[in-house]
């Protein structure tokens, strides 16, 4: 029996033994995009019986991670529901309940073996008959009144789940795996109540599905193996199988398994790290599942609409960084400046106080190397962490106070981020006033090569940015430079890079003049003015002076 033609429930059942992994991210993604695609129901049940492991924060931290994600539950913790409670701890009476009915069923026996019987018995099997097919099921031929008598008398014992003799192969459907059958010889009579009281992972989370009424079970094929057995206590339970699909595993770039090697792997460092929700929740949607095989942006929204079962891959997803890197620099470009103000918040703040912290007079620091360029950015940096508390509560006011100013510096990266992240690095500039950090490489590039009139070239773009009579206007700026640079004979190339390094530090800010407009022009002119005395030696424009020399060592 399967469950077709019946309104859509679906759970996603994290163990809050940590934070919510990539994988278990998928998980939840798919179950909450089946539900809305098939307007059923999204449960989230919460399996917390390892009692160890299983904590209140990690509980939190999941929640935080779906919500975060967009993953909104429909019933579950703190939202409730008709089929509560949603954790596992809370749900043992039904699980007693469960074995009752088994029990009186006669489909659960109690079995007074005990560990060191058992061990004897896989000691034996494996070297008499070359391994152990399971538990012999001896204690199932005890007579119901002596077993009731020995439970009385408080004989240590688990349950068992009584496999129907002559029952054929355990077979069900997997939309994945399509038609599963699994001999039934290498199915023991499970334990699903342990000696302490506990139940077996298997037999909680069945009942818990069949109290639930959950007609699809989309989770990972870790929990394949498991599958028959479980197949086995719905029946006995006389309940519903539910369809199955099970998602295959996601693997690192170099195909193993995606571990904390391969860098990130939960879903909070990614948040940290500056990925969109959205992206984040697009990229691992693609991890396995595809819309047409081609199409790779599809908003959350559009999954909603658009999730399907029948598209899940059997195959192995690789998780690829520079793919979610590149969608996630799509969803940045595409999502205007009033969301990314929003969404960038944090990182505005850190970005002002990067540039305001930074500069002092005009400095010159060394380029980083590739290496320490890559070991940076490796570096999950949380905006405003180890920052004086009142400075940063300054910083996240201002970008409330001066949305516009914000607002404006979207043009300048919306189409050059991968994530939020790169943000500091990119506009800090903006925030040094009269100050400059330059770039080593850039200062010895660009304004000492030989021959480049560098020296010419600031004088020239000075005289254009001081002059009170011209507009403080991006692109008209811009032609009155090129054209005093023309008639001196410098290229636009020559005159404008000499102009960024002294403005923005290096040589590849943003759009060089649109970015100007967000400073003060008195802070610009100064700008120019001390890297060209610090660089130059004061007026004497020579490119080769003591200050030059100084200014690089
Ligand atoms: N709690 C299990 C886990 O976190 C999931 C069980 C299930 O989906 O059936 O792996």
């Amino acid at each position: 029996m399967t469950t077709e033609n019946k309104p859509v429930r679906v759970r996603f059942a994290p163990s809050p033994t940590g934070m919510l992994h990539i994988g278990g991210a998928r998980t939840a993604i798919y179950n909450w995009a089946f539900a809305r695609a098939t307007g059923g129901t999204f449960v989230l049940r919460i399996e917390d019986t390892d009692p160890e492991r299983s904590t209140e924060e990690n509980t939190q931290i999941i929640l935080r991670a779906l919500r975060w994600m967009g993953l909104n539950w429909d019933e579950g913790p703190e939202v409730g529901g008709p089929c509560g409670p949603y954790f596992q701890t809370q749900r043992t009476d039904t699980y007693e309940a469960a074995l009752a009915k088994l029990i009186e069923a006669g489909e659960a026996y109690p079995c007074f073996c005990s560990k060191e019987t058992l061990d004897a018995k896989r000691a034996e099997a494996e070297q008499t008959q070359g391994g152990y097919a399971g538990y012999d099921r001896t204690c199932r031929s005890i007579p119901r009144e002596e077993a009731e008598a020995r439970i009385a008398a408080g004989e240590p014992h688990v349950w068992r789940l009584a496999v129907p003799e002559g029952h054929g192969p355990v077979e069900f459907e997997d939309a994945v795996y399509g038609h599963m059958s699994f001999p039934i010889d290498v199915m023991d009579d499970m334990i699903l109540r342990r000696t302490d009281g506990t139940f077996t992972y298997n037999f909680a989370v069945v009942c818990d599905d069949v109290n639930m009424g959950i007609t699809h079970v989309i989770r990972g094929d870790d929990h394949l193996s498991n599958t028959p057995r479980q197949v086995l206590i719905y029946e006995a339970l006389g309940a519903e199988v539910p369809l199955f699909a099970h998602l295959s595993m996601i693997l690192g770039a170099d195909g193993k398994k995606l571990s904390k090697r391969h860098g990130a792997t939960n879903v909070e460092e990614y948040r940290d790290r500056g990925y969109l929700p959205e992206a984040l929740v697009n990229f691992l949607a693609l991890l396995g599942w595809s819309l047409d095989g081609e199409t790779t942006i599809i908003p959350p929204a559009e999954l909603c609409r658009r999730f399907s079962l029948d598209r899940i891959t059997k195959k192995h997803s690789i998780f690829d960084e520079k793919k979610l890197d590149w969608m996630d620099g799509v969803y940045i470009r595409d999502m205007g400046a009033e969301a990314w103000v929003a969404a960038a918040k944090p990182w505005l703040a850190q970005t002002n106080i990067d540039g305001s912290n930074v500069a002092d007079g005009i400095t010159v620091v060394p380029t980083p190397t590739k290496e320490e360029q890559q070991a940076a950015a490796a570096v999950t940096r949380v905006p405003g962490e180890g920052v004086d508390a009142d400075a940063w509560q300054a910083c996240l006011a201002d970008v409330d106070d001066d949305t516009e100013f914000y607002q404006a510096m979207y043009p300048l990266v919306a189409e050059r981020l991968a994530r939020m992240d790169e943000i500091p690095a990119k506009l800090a500039f903006l925030f040094w006033g009269d100050s400059v950090v330059l770039d080593e490489k850039s200062v010895q590039k660009v304004l000492l090569k030989e021959g480049a009139r560098a020296d010419e070239a600031l004088a020239i773009c000075r005289a254009v940015l001081s002059n009170d009579d011209n507009p403080w206007d991006a692109e008209a700026l811009q032609e009155l430079c090129r054209a005093a640079g023309e008639e001196a004979g410098l290229k636009p190339k020559l005159l404008f890079q000499p102009l960024r390094v002294a403005v923005a530090g290096n040589m590849v800010s943003p759009p060089l003049f649109e970015a100007m407009m967000l400073m003060d022009p008195a802070d610009v002119v100064a700008r120019i003015d001390g890297v060209v005395a610090k660089v130059f030696g004061e007026g004497d424009g020579a490119s080769d002076g003591a200050a030059a020399a100084d200014a690089v060592s």
